[in-house]
């Protein structure tokens, strides 16, 4: 392991569980990781092996870096952001993954067993270790893994991204697919929990500045109650409910002018931090 590895939701060293297992460490495995951590599904990303951008001499067309930057800092510094939403990173190599139940089960070179819900897999080439899962998902011949256009696989609970998902190869529309795929697979919880299609693909996670009063809940409720389907059977209750987590959701990504400023100072000591020469 390294100074970057965490260990959350750990039984024990080498058992693991989690909501979200995401294979791989470059763009896109470590985009999806942010958005399902910032959801609060319990993450933990196995990377093991050069992500491809490694190949690439400097980095300069990724929107943020006037000047581009060097692919190592580039790949430290979203492993800091990963670290910094939550999420656990394992230098591992995984090596094979099953389901025996409900959950996933994937095992690392090194001996380690990580059990989740969801697995996201966001390798390039190597894709050999799904396999064990069903042989027929990656195609050899193509590097990739057939799935829809937001990284569903026809395994329920699977999901992929970034090359392996077939996207352009270049590393921000990677790093998009990755969020894409995440969002996916936040829609599918949502809607598993009880929010209908039009509520649960309207999900986001930013965060905004404290509103000095509630009269922006009676329209979220309008806005809420104008989508509920019509010809389905939702009921008084869950609509109720599904209201209540949605205030809770906006209410809890308010912050303070105070926390603002603190993290905006966060923010850039983070950045800077992985400047330094
Ligand atoms: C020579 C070259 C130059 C490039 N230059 C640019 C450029 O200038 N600009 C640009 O936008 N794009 C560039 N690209 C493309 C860019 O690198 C890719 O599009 C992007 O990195 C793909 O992101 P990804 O997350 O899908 O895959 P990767 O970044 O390759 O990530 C895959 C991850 O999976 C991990 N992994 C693989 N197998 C396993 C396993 N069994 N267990 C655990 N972990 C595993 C790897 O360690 C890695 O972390 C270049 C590519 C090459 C080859």
């Amino acid at each position: 392991m390294t100074a970057n590895d965490t260990e959350r939701s750990s039984t024990d060293r080498n058992q693991h569980e989690y909501d979200v297992l995401v294979v791989g460490g470059g763009a896109a495995g470590l985009s999806a990781a942010i958005f399902t951590a910032r959801f609060g599904l319990e993450t933990g990303v196995f990377a093991c092996g050069r992500s491809a951008i490694s190949r690439c001499a400097h980095l300069e067309n990724f929107l943020g870096f006037p000047g581009g930057i060097d692919p190592p800092t580039f790949l430290e510094l979203g492993r800091e952001q990963v670290s910094h939403e939550g999420a656990a990173i394992h230098s591992e190599m995984v090596t094979a993954i099953d389901k025996p139940g409900e959950r996933f089960r994937i095992q690392t070179i090194d001996g380690t067993v990580a059990r989740s819900r969801y697995v996201i897999a966001a390798t390039v080439i190597d894709g050999d270790y799904l396999e064990s899962l069903d042989p027929t998902l990656y195609d050899e011949d193509d590097h990739a893994v057939d799935c829809d256009e937001r990284g569903r696989t026809a395994v329920d609970g699977l999901y992929v991204a970034g090359r392996l998902a077939d996207a352009t190869h270049q590393a921000i529309i990677c790093a998009g697919d990755g969020a894409e795929t995440a969002h996916a697979l936040i829609t599918d919880v949502l809607r598993d929990r009880g929010y209908w299609d039009e509520i649960a693909s309207q999900y986001t996670d930013w965060v905004v500045r404290e509103r000095p009063d509630d009269d922006w809940i009676p329209r979220v409720e309008a806005w809420i109650r104008e989508s509920v389907p019509e010809d389905g059977d939702v009921s008084e209750e869950r609509i109720q409910w599904v209201i209540d987590d949605i205030v809770d959701r906006f209410e809890a990504r308010e912050i303070s002018d105070r926390e603002r400023r603190e993290r905006v100072r966060r923010g850039r000591e983070l950045v800077t931090a992985h400047l330094e020469p």
